[in-house]
């Protein structure tokens, strides 16, 4: 079985940029690019060269650092088609089910819309780890800016459906912020409760919350769990579809 290194490191106010290489190809790659000269640093302290950039959406804190690391590195940008003309320096446009590949390991292109319209996670099965931009976090999920509702959930159970060993790359440190949230709307949940004073103890010691298990995410995560009898007694949607529990979800959090 090869070997995926990953390496994950806070930049800019509240993002995370991930460096990963398959060290016996020689590939290393940034997910995302929220700031050149951060990544640039993750890269010499980690003795590393890149070669790619796989790039989720086009929001500024995801896209910044694109156009100085390819200069300087001669790196390959991988990116959304679906919104190729606002990726800066793309040079390879991927969309649902493309496959790219990166040293020994195949990288699934996934569509996730929502957060964006065209925005993209990267699967890569043989190291069960998935890199979500801004679409999942560890207990919450993306604002819902560009897409509807009804399209942010199908993305949500995109992802939900992928092997619950797999772990989540998120885009930003916002876990208790979505806790807090968490409690209010599932405040019976033991599981949530449990990980809740967990991530307390984590961010009260700078360590990130991030990756997160989706097997985790399934049990505390209330916008994976619209289904939750719990949560539509509490929201008073009984026999709502799933995709109105959500967005009734993710209303209330923009207003929290
Ligand atoms: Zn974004
Ligand atoms: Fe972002």
């Amino acid at each position: 079985m090869p070997n995926l290194d990953i390496h994950l490191f806070p930049c800019l106010k509240d993002n995370y940029g991930v460096l990963i290489r398959d060290a016996e190809s020689d590939v290393t790659a940034a997910i995302d690019a929220p700031d050149a000269a951060a990544v640039e640093q993750a890269l010499q302290e980690k003795g590393w060269r890149l070669t790619h950039i796989f790039t989720t959406h086009h929001h500024n804190d995801h896209t910044g650092g694109n156009l100085a690391l390819k200069e300087q590195t001669g790196c390959t940008i991988v990116g959304p088609r679906g919104e190729a003309a606002r990726i800066p320096g793309l040079d390879k446009p991927v969309g649902e089910r493309d496959e790219v590949q990166f040293g020994q390991f195949a990288v699934q292109v996934l569509e996730t819309p929502g957060h964006t319209l065209g925005h993209i996670s990267y699967y890569i099965p043989r190291a069960s780890v998935v890199f979500v931009g801004d679409t999942l976090f560890t207990l919450g999920c993306g604002r819902v800016f560009e897409g509807s509702y009804e399209m942010m959930w199908d993305s949500l159970k995109k992802l939900a459906r992928l092997p619950a060993k797999t772990m989540i790359y998120c885009g930003h440190e916002y876990t208790l912020s979505n806790a807090k949230f968490a409690l209010i709307v599932d405040p019976d949940n033991v599981a949530l409760k449990r990980r809740v004073a967990e991530f307390e103890v984590l961010r009260a010691q700078g360590e990130p919350t991030v990756p997160t298990q989706l097997s985790a995410e399934l049990d505390t995560n209330p916008f994976l769990r619209a289904h939750s009898a719990a949560i539509r007694e509490r929201l008073k949607l009984g026999a709502a579809a799933d995709w109105k529990v959500f967005a009734e979800l993710r209303e209330r959090k923009n207003k929290a």
